[in-house]
């Protein structure tokens, strides 16, 4: 009973059944890796890289982006670690990567793998800085790239990571375009990992820094669960998602049901989702996750997948 209930505690994420779902981190950094493991990570779901490049003039040596990543590969010897090449533009502006023309609409520019393939230079500087960090650890780095919208930009990417030595090339799915064609994008990539928080904004044409459209960055909009359900789709590609959905326990049992392989978020989540997950049977995730889809609103779709999952506080 007591390794019970550490397992519940720290354990490896499963349903109540013991379909496994494993528990993954949302990162910025080596300075997040303490907290990770403390919330019993089993690896990371998404290494957010452009920390690195945040306020600086000059881009990260190469050996510098080693490091970095190196660091966070080593803190989990027994997990996989899926880094996100950078994500530049739009919210995440970087001093020395100016979009190459001024642009009024910079969340619809040229940003995440628009701007990295712009600057080749900055692409394969990192793209080797990985594949350097992974020796001898290469079968535990994934790649992946932000904003993908067509499948033309997923082959470019895996073509790219391959010719510098990186197997597990995947794309993030924050793009209506790409969650609608994921079959498309399946036979190209190793993976995928849906990106709430853009497939939201871009959803529903609602800025997500802008408070006052925070209804319409609901991740229980029927909407967005539509695109997620497509997103996953039964192509037999791995489909994670590292959005701010899979941080809410409730939702989080709907992602398992709708047959998301696994959930990132900030180490602070992992527990609640850990316990929410082992109090429910796959059945019972596959059944409040159909609920929440006969709904025509949030609200409406939170409460009847909540009124399936009783285990929930
Ligand atoms: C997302 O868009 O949901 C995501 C995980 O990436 P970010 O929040 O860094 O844009
Ligand atoms: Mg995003």
């Amino acid at each position: 009973a007591r390794r019970r209930a550490l397992d519940a505690a720290t354990g490896p994420g499963r349903t109540a059944d013991g379909h496994p779902v494993p528990l993954l981190a949302n990162i910025g950094g080596p300075r997040d890796v303490k907290a990770a493991l403390e919330g019993g990570a089993e690896g990371v779901g998404l290494y957010r890289t452009e920390f690195l490049f945040l306020d600086r003039t000059e881009p990260p040596t190469l050996e510098e982006q080693r490091d970095a990543y190196r660091t966070v590969l080593e803190a989990f010897p027994h997990g996989k670690v899926v880094v996100r090449t950078l994500d530049a533009g739009a919210d995440k502006p970087l001093a020395f990567l100016p979009p190459p023309t001024a642009e009024p609409n910079p969340a619809l520019g040229e940003r995440g793998i628009r701007l990295f393939k712009a600057f080749p230079d900055v692409m394969s500087a990192q793209l080797r800085a990985l594949a350097g960090a992974a020796e001898g650890m290469a079968d535990r780095l994934q790649v992946m790239a932000p904003m993908v919208s067509t499948v033309e930009e997923a082959a470019w990417f895996v073509h790219e990571c391959a010719t510098r030595g990186l197997d597990s090339a995947g794309a993030m799915i924050e793009v209506p375009a790409a969650a609608l064609r994921s079959k498309d994008l399946a036979g190209v990539v190793d993976f995928f990992s849906i990106g709430t928080n853009d497939l939201a904004q871009y959803a529903f044409a609602a800025d997500r820094q802008v408070g006052a459209l925070v209804a319409l960055q609901d991740p229980w909009q029927p909407a967005l669960l539509d695109l997620i359900a497509a997103a996953v789709g039964d192509h037999g590609v791995p489909c994670g998602v590292c959005g701010e959905a899979a941080a809410d326990p409730a939702l989080a049992c709907v992602l398992v049901g709708l047959g998301v392989a696994t959930l990132s978020m900030s180490a602070p989540a992992l527990p609640a989702v850990r316990a929410g997950l082992a109090r429910h049977s796959l059945a019972q995730c596959r059944t409040a996750a159909a609920a929440a889809r006969g709904h025509v609103t949030a609200q409406a779709a939170r409460n009847a997948a909540r009124a399936e999952l009783p285990g929930l506080a």
